[in-house]
C-alpha cells in the first residue's frame, strides 16, 4: 500500500513544527518494556480512526487516544513545538537515573520527516536513552534518508478487524517489512478479545516475520473492560505462543491523563 495523498501534505506541512498533544512521566503499561519508567511525547494526528475501540468523547468515537487522532475536534488543545529536547530534559533533571522515552500519539510516525523529531532523537541517541515508537505501522519510513529510525525501538500495534478500519488503510507490509529489516528491535502489539478470528488475523500478519515477539493485550479503555476480556486473551496466548501483556496504566488509573 502507497502512503495516501492525504498523508504526504499534512508531513510537509509540520515539518518545521509537530503537534504536541501532552507529555508526562509515568511508567510504561503495555508490551515489551511494560514497567520501565518512561517519559512520554505524545503527538497529534493519525491515519487511521478506528472506531471499533469504541471510547467516545465529546460525541467523537474512536480509541484511547482519540484527543490525539482527530485535529478538527481537538486540535485547538494541541501545541505546535519547534523544540522537544526541551522538554525532556526537564524531566531529566528530576530523576538521577535515564527513564525510556516512549513516543506515541495518534499515529506518531507521520511526522517522521520532522527536523523536531529528529533532533530529539539524536539528543537521545547522544544521552543514551532508549526510544520506543507506538506506531500503527502503516507508515512507510525512508530509512536510508532518516537512518537514525534504525536506531529505535517499534512497537508495531497493527490493528485488526476489531478496529473497524478496512484492511486496505490498517495493513501495510511494505511499511512493516522495512521496520523489520531495519530497526534494532521491533515486536507486534496486537489489542485483543481473544477471539478465534483474530488468531488468524495475527497469524496471517506475521506469518513473514517468525522471529519478530508477538505481544497481546485485551481490549478495553477501564478496568471493568479489560477485565471483560483478559482470561480469553490469556488463553489465546497460552495456545498460539504469543506473550500476554496488560494495560498496566489502566488497571491502576484508568484513561486518566497524564498516566
Ligand atoms: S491507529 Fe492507534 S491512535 Fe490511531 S485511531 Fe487507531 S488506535 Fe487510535
Amino acid at each position: 500500500m502507497r502512503m495516501s495523498s492525504q498523508i504526504e501534505p499534512f508531513m510537509k506541512q509540520v515539518a518545521k513544527t509537530v503537534p504536541l498533544v501532552e507529555h508526562f512521566y509515568s511508567f510504561q503499561g503495555e508490551g515489551r518494556y511494560a514497567g520501565v519508567p518512561s517519559i512520554f511525547i505524545r503527538l497529534g494526528g493519525c491515519n487511521l480512526g478506528c472506531r471499533g475501540f469504541g471510547v467516545e468523547i465529546d460525541g467523537v468515537i474512536g480509541c484511547d487516544s482519540l484527543k490525539a487522532v482527530h485535529e478538527k475536534q481537538f486540535g485547538d488543545r494541541w501545541e505546535r513545538v519547534d523544540d522537544l529536547v526541551a522538554i525532556v530534559e526537564s524531566y531529566l533533571q528530576k530523576v538521577d537515573f535515564l527513564p525510556d522515552l516512549v513516543i506515541t500519539g495518534g499515529e506518531p510516525l507521520l511526522h517522521y520527516p520532522s527536523p523536531v523529531l529528529i533532533g530529539l532523537l539524536e539528543f537521545c541517541c547522544q544521552k543514551g536513552i532508549r526510544v520506543t515508537f507506538e506506531t500503527n505501522a502503516t507508515i512507510f519510513i525512508d530509512f536510508e534518508r532518516y537512518p537514525i529510525y534504525k536506531e529505535m525501538i517499534f512497537s508495531m500495534s497493527v490493528k485488526l478487524k476489531n478496529s473497524g478500519e478496512p484492511q486496505e488503510k490498517r495493513l501495510n507490509h511494505r511499511a512493516i517489512e522495512a521496520i523489520v529489516a531495519n530497526v534494532k528491535e521491533s515486536f507486534f502489539k496486537f489489542v485483543v478479545r481473544g477471539e478465534a478470528q483474530e488468531r488468524e488475523e495475527i497469524a496471517m500478519i506475521t506469518k513473514a516475520f517468525g522471529t519478530v515477539p508477538i505481544y497481546c493485550m485485551p481490549m478495553g479503555s477501564t478496568a471493568q473492560e479489560l477485565t471483560r476480556y483478559d482470561k480469553d486473551v490469556a488463553q489465546l496466548c497460552i495456545q498460539n505462543g504469543y506473550r500476554y501483556v496488560d494495560r498496566m496504566h489502566i488497571r491502576l488509573w484508568s484513561n486518566e491523563e497524564g498516566r
